[in-house]
């Protein structure tokens, strides 16, 4: 038999948590952020499941960009970052994307560039969370510039990204949402901010689009959860199966370093699945997975192709036992990836993204 590791991605869940953004947003049109192959989850089958519901997709960077078009699909698709070199723009106009502009070297470059119809341009502002964009003040002259060229750009937008959209201390979130505001307003532009928890959370964040990204994956980024962010459906579920099992003493150390030592006699169950898979080594001990649908705690440092599960409360656990990592079980039983992230020490981004092609993603649904 094959190796039984599986990353199940449910294209239904996918277009129910989309659904959610959209709904949430009456106003508004989602982007549905596709970045880092759509968070792991493989951008093209994404893209193709949510073609009907999405007005428009975003990405990092023109490559991202490419694939979905060499994939067929033909809804504007926006570049988060804009080009990172003027050359890129030929490209941007053949594929029809659209460009955020972050930087004077990118409004240059627009300005210098004759394309044959206008391109969709977002001016990013640097509201506060100081990554990209024009500092608050440069921004009307900016915007002046390229309204000024509407041969060249067009359907301009205001752009800022939140730094703690997701906290829920909201004092800052505020203060970015009121430079960006104050600015749109004098210069009468539709904005497009809201990243995930600001679509949740703040629906006075919500402009002409918003763009949400780890949500329509399944993942609430919320510090606290809220009525919206419950109604989430894991998309992915990363699935292995016990393939030994060891009945071990009292005292008796578990796996690298002996990390884990038996509290009492112990069964371990060892599952094909690993560091090289891409599964976290900062997994600490007593992180969850599902056995069988049952919560059990990871007992031991991860290794590359396996890791160890304590399964001595889990008596009709055995080899061939299925192993869900995070996601959902057969029998409905949900392990949310953000709750193993916080045993990792980190977010369901990096998990999500982290899986690694060894493990086989296979679609349902969509
Ligand atoms: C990744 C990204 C998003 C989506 O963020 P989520 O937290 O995943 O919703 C939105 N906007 C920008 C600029 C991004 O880079």
């Amino acid at each position: 038999m094959a190796r039984p590791l599986i990353a199940d991605i449910d294209l239904n869940a996918l277009r129910h948590n989309y659904r959610l953004a959209r709904d949430l947003a009456p106003h508004s049109q989602s982007v549905a952020v596709l970045k880092a192959d759509a968070y792991g989850h493989g951008a093209v089958a994404c893209a193709k499941a949510l073609a009907d519901l999405a007005p428009a997709f975003a990405v990092a960077c023109l490559e991202e960009a490419e694939a979905l078009r060499a994939a067929g699909i033909e809804v504007p698709i926006v570049l988060l970052e804009g080009v990172f070199e003027a050359a890129e723009l030929e490209r941007v106009e053949a594929l029809g994307l659209w460009v955020a502009v972050h930087s004077e070297w990118q409004v240059e470059a627009l300005l210098a560039f004759s394309p044959r119809q206008p391109i969709t341009a977002w001016l990013k502002v640097d509201s506060g969370m100081h990554r990209l964009g024009f500092a608050p003040a440069q921004v009307a002259a900016v915007w002046a510039r390229l309204q000024a060229a509407p041969e060249r750009v067009t359907d301009l937008h205001l752009m800022s990204h939140f730094a703690t959209a997701d906290a829920l201390d909201a004092d800052y979130f505020r203060r970015q949402l009121d430079v960006v505001q104050q600015l749109a307003e004098t210069l009468e532009a539709p904005t497009c901010l809201a990243n995930s928890p600001a679509t949740l959370a703040w629906p006075e964040a919500h402009g002409a689009w918003n763009r949400p990204g780890v949500m329509l994956y399944g993942s609430d980024p919320l510090e606290g959860a809220n009525d919206a962010s419950r109604t989430l459906a894991p998309v992915m579920t990363l699935r292995s199966e016990i393939i030994a099992v060891r009945e071990i003493a009292a005292g008796e150390p578990v796996g690298y370093g002996g990390r884990f030592r038996a509290p009492r006699p112990s069964r371990i169950g060892v599952v094909a699945c690993g560091y090289g898979d891409g599964y976290d080594r900062h997994a600490v001990d007593g992180t969850p997975l599902l056995v069988d649908g049952q919560r059990a705690g990871l007992a031991g440092k991860v290794s590359m192709d396996m890791l160890t599960v304590d399964i001595t409360d889990l008596p009709s656990a055995d080899i061939g036992s299925e192993v869900v990592l995070w996601g959902q079980a057969a029998n409905g039983e949900v392990l949310s990836v953000d709750e193993v992230a916080r045993y990792c020490d980190t977010i369901s981004y990096t998990l999500l993204t982290g899986v690694l092609p060894r493990a086989p993603r296979r679609y349902h649904g969509g």
